[in-house]
């Protein structure tokens, strides 16, 4: 039996959940009640038949062979890249560069742009609601460069600071990196002022947008942001890709990030010529199949519309916050005015541990922990940790109903 379906408003919820084959297994003999989203999104049927289409049909390797099925892998790959430049309306496909993840996106620009941008007595600004892989690459950069690395300091609402942002910038600031949307707070930050701001000083910008790719309609050009990088599972597409965009003129200039095969032109015993953009970035095989795949779940966002997805998760949001608010003794971190469908709390005396595991046993899956932004939890919030049940366009107030009577037995349980 499948969960109850009740929001039925904005889009039909209960005949897209028959496009998610995972939705309808039980879990501990309860139905599956998924709220794991902002770690990673579950796959609709037409991403996961393009996964066997791809194999069954057209696997080559790519920009190699003159064969026929190589043409045709060649021609679906570049295909997907055009679908996002159109997702992210970046001005060109040279600008888009694909990559394993968010992780490995910014791990490209940190080794390759932040190396030639900072040098000794820098200054790096991110903030301190910062996911790990947007906070230790800068880190380590800055460790190199002997730059120093700044927080932007985040309210108790869970919003940036704007004025001390301000007034952390000077001429040793040479680059700014920041989260669109919090993995852990919800929080949308207002990262085209962010964007205008660094630019009134001349410094780049770099966004990552990991969660707000399957919430929010991306544009590179209205943001005007230098770098944006996001990853392919958490909007429902497949784990190992990830798109990395990069202003044309940044990337020229860049050196590459890897080595080898397919980002060269040419080579000789003494030197190498490297490729045009973007093959310059895409060293090695790249993960063909995941970048095609990619490119349906592209479809499958565009196919409902970014504002019916953001509505139908905004009502999902509010559904929750007004269920907590009635049981009450729970905590609520991330308050921000701007937030999507992420909602990180602790019932008041619990352990999140022991929240989580208790509502796994009743088949609701949510993230309990530091969600990786440890210093956000522990140094700014003095927490052990959150229970965090973060929403997708799938997911039903019945079921957030579920979490609601489960947390009202954990009350139970414990106090
Ligand atoms: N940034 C944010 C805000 C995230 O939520 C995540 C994933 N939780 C990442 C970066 C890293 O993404 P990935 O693991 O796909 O590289």
């Amino acid at each position: 039996m499948e969960a109850p379906v009740k929001n039925t408003e904005l889009i039909d919820t209960a005949k897209l959940r028959e496009e998610f084959p995972i939705l309808r297994q039980k879990l501990n003999g309860k139905p599956l009640v998924y709220f794991d989203n902002a770690a990673t999104s579950q796959k609709p049927l037409s991403v996961i038949n393009a996964v066997t289409e791809y194999y069954e049909t057209i696997n080559s390797n790519v920009h190699r062979g003159i064969h026929t099925l190589s043409e045709k892998a060649t021609e679906a790959y570049e295909n997907s890249r055009e679908k996002a430049r159109s997702f992210v309306n970046a001005e060109s496909t040279n600008e888009i560069v694909f990559v394993k993840g968010t992780t490995d996106g910014i791990n490209l620009i940190a080794s390759s742009f932040g190396n030639m941008t900072v040098g000794e007595g820098d200054e790096v600004i991110i903030s301190e609601m910062e996911h790990h892989s947007n906070m230790v690459p800068w880190q380590n950069l800055c460790r190199q460069k002997n730059a120093e690395l700044k927080y932007i300091p985040v309210n108790d609402d869970g919003e940036l600071m704007m004025d001390e942002f301000r007034s952390m910038i000077n001429e040793k600031t040479k680059l700014i990196s920041v989260v669109y949307i919090s993995n852990t707070l919800g929080t949308v930050n207002p990262v085209k002022e962010i964007i205008e701001i660094a630019h009134s000083h001349n410094i780049p910008v770099v966004i990552d947008a990991a969660q707000a790719a399957p919430h929010l309609k991306l544009d590179v050009k209205d943001l005007d942001c230098d770098f944006m990088a996001f990853s392919g599972h958490k909007m429902y597409g497949p784990t190992g890709i990830g798109i990395l965009y990069g202003k044309e003129k940044h990337l020229e200039a860049m050196p590459p990030y890897q080595f080898g095969g397919e980002m060269i032109k040419s080579v000789s015993f003494d030197k190498t010529e490297f490729n045009i953009l973007p093959y310059k970035f895409e060293a090695g095989t790249p993960n063909i199949s995941g970048a095609i795949v990619q490119g349906a779940a592209v479809d499958f966002i565009e196919k409902l519309g970014h504002e019916n997805i953001h509505n139908s998760e905004m009502k999902l949001l509010e559904h929750a916050n007004n269920l907590f608010e009635e049981i009450g003794g729970i905590r609520i971190i991330g308050t921000a005015k701007n937030k999507t469908s992420v909602i990180s709390f602790i019932v008041e005396g619990v352990h999140p541990y022991d929240t989580g595991s208790i509502l796994d046993n009743l088949g609701i899956a949510v993230r309990t922990g530091f969600h990786c932004t440890q210093p956000l939890i522990e140094q700014r919030y003095k927490l052990p940790g959150t229970v965090r049940a973060s929403f997708a366009v799938y997911n039903t107030t019945g079921e957030i109903d579920l979490l609601a009577d489960g947390l009202k037995k954990i009350k139970k349980m414990f106090l």
